[in-house]
């Protein structure tokens, strides 16, 4: 599994970028700086989609393309409109083929009777099954490819019945289970976000100096690339809603929150902020962590080396910590991006060497910390000490920053099934001698709590403890698990299992594994 990417690291569902300029000045452009700077949040398709009275769209697949004057000029000239929302999308649902990937390629719009709405999103729903019934009850011929549609059919019906957004948005609020971060537009102008009850995916809000612009983003370096002031992080089951007045915030639903701890480790870019800290001196701190609770290795160890670029952040703070010479040693090929990867048959397991530069006379005769952000299947770790060992290293440590993973993510990370982690089957020691390192240490759930500032309940943590903050994902990732334990094949991608909605249960209780 986990070959979509053909890459060690899990993918990002989604960014999210929207805007409104109260001069009516076009918001395309800031929309394409916001989007942009959140590439690395979704790189299989991009979309832009504007209102000036009329929704207007562009999407296509693969990166933000770089686009040459006369482009933004043709650009300008399609997506008119003083309102804006605008997505990035990597697929950790649904079909990938090619035409999948195009219907599927967010935002989204739908409309029925007087009604029109669109929206982007980020995240990813659990109880599709029951919301498809629903949906089909209303659009019998609903068909979809991302869960952006559902959000935005299951929006639009509620907005039908209840005429107001805000009774709509909560009604969604109580209804869908997952993790969306989603704004959106009204076929009559109005400008909004939402979070989901447990405010599991980031979502910013901030504005212009004069005063005439408001923005919402996944992270703030796309507030930061348009010169604009944050002014929050959405709460968990907030609304808000944006006029002339500026921010009017409404919490629909009390809940909690379980903000994705997997945000710190690796999917936020290091220079965004959460909760007024930036996302790399929380890795310091990680490095730092890493140092204060593996004593025995840290004496033993010559120089430390990170896997760029997740394992920079933490590589500064474990050398602060201990004194020990951090090596630049590891490189990547600059304008080699994953998606231009030729790779042949024989070659998939060598893509570190397309991204990655290690030089062999840093490493030769030392012994080595390698840092990096997580282990998810262990592939490009035992590629990477394979190859420490051919240029000479002597031992090769290894420093992981995200705790063990030891269970699927329901909400939107490319980890879906037990089988596919290394950390669900084995332990810290065997899993080194599997990628044939001296020793494989994982930061401490503690630590890793303690220095993203939150309290442990704030987080989630379902990966790395299989305990999930949502009802489904639980019973679903129990379920599962009760399977993996006894050996039985697990036979897809469990969004996939988890579509069959109540069908699953039943197969499960059924199934003679
Ligand atoms: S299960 Fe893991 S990756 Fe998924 S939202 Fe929770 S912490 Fe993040």
């Amino acid at each position: 599994m986990l070959t979509r990417g053909m890459s060690e690291h899990p993918k990002m569902a989604c960014g999210v970028f929207a805007a409104i300029d109260f001069d009516k000045h076009p918001v395309f452009p800031l929309l394409y700086w916001g989007i942009r700077s959140q590439n690395h949040r979704g790189h299989q398709s991009h979309g832009f989609l504007t209102y000036d009275g009329e929704f207007h769209v562009h999407k296509a697949l693969n990166l933000v393309p770089k686009i040459e004057k006369s482009e933004v000029e043709k650009w300008l000239a399609k997506l008119p409109g003083y309102i804006g929302v605008a997505n990035v999308r990597y697929t950790t649902s649904g079909k990938t083929d090619h035409e999948s990937l195009q219907k599927g390629t967010q935002p989204v719009k739908a409309e029925k009777d007087d009604l029109k709405l669109a929206v982007s999103f980020n995240g990813n729903v659990v109880n599709t099954r029951q919301l498809l019934k629903e949906i089909r009850e209303v659009f019998p011929d609903f068909y979809y490819e991302c869960d952006a549609e559902l959000i935005c059919r299951k929006l639009l019906m509620e907005l039908l019945k209840e005429r107001d957004l805000a009774s709509a948005v909560k009604k969604c609020m109580e209804e869908i289970e997952g993790a969306f971060s989603v704004s959106g537009i009204t076929g009559d102008g109005k400008f909004f976000a939402f979070k989901d009850p447990y405010g599991i995916r980031p979502l910013c809000a901030g504005h212009s100096e004069n005063g005439k612009i408001y923005v919402f983003s996944s992270e703030t370096v796309g507030l930061d690339i348009n010169g604009l002031t944050l002014d929050f992080e959405l709460e968990p089951g907030e609304l808000v809603l944006v006029s002339e007045d500026g921010f009017k915030r409404e919490k629909l639903v009390e809940n909690g929150r379980a903000f994705c701890a997997f945000e710190f480790a690796y999917f936020a870019r290091p220079d965004s902020r959460f909760d007024d800290k930036f996302v790399y001196e929380i890795r310091e701190e990680f490095g730092r962590n890493l140092a204060r609770e593996n004593p025995d290795i840290v004496k033993d160890a010559d120089i430390i080396v990170s896997m760029p670029e997740t394992g920079n952040d933490a590589a500064y703070g474990l050398h602060e910590e201990t004194g020990l010479r951090w090596e630049r040693a590891t490189r990547r090929h600059r304008f080699v991006t994953e998606r231009a990867f030729i790779l042949l048959p024989h070659e998939r397991y060598r893509t570190i060497d397309k991204k990655i530069n290690i030089l062999a006379d840093k490493i030769r005769g030392k012994r080595v910390i390698i840092v990096d952000d997580s282990i998810v299947r262990g592939d490009t770790t035992r590629v990477v000490v394979e190859k420490l060992r051919k240029m000479g290293a002597k031992k090769v440590y290894i420093f992981i920053t995200f705790p063990r993973i030891i269970g699927p993510c329901f909400y939107g990370i490319d980890m879906a099934t037990y089988g596919e982690l290394i950390g669900s089957k084995h332990t810290p020691e065997e899993i080194a001698k599997i990628v044939g390192a001296d020793a494989v240490r994982y930061q401490s759930i503690e630590g890793f709590v303690r220095a993203t500032g939150l309290k442990r309940e704030e987080l989630c943590l379902g990966c790395i403890t299989r305990k999930y903050p949502t009802r489904l994902a639980q019973k679903l990732a129990d379920e599962m698990y009760k399977k993996f334990v006894r050996g039985c094949k697990e036979t897809g991608r469990i969004y996939e299992v988890t579509n069959l909605g109540d069908e699953l249960a039943k197969s499960l209780r059924s199934s003679k594994c």
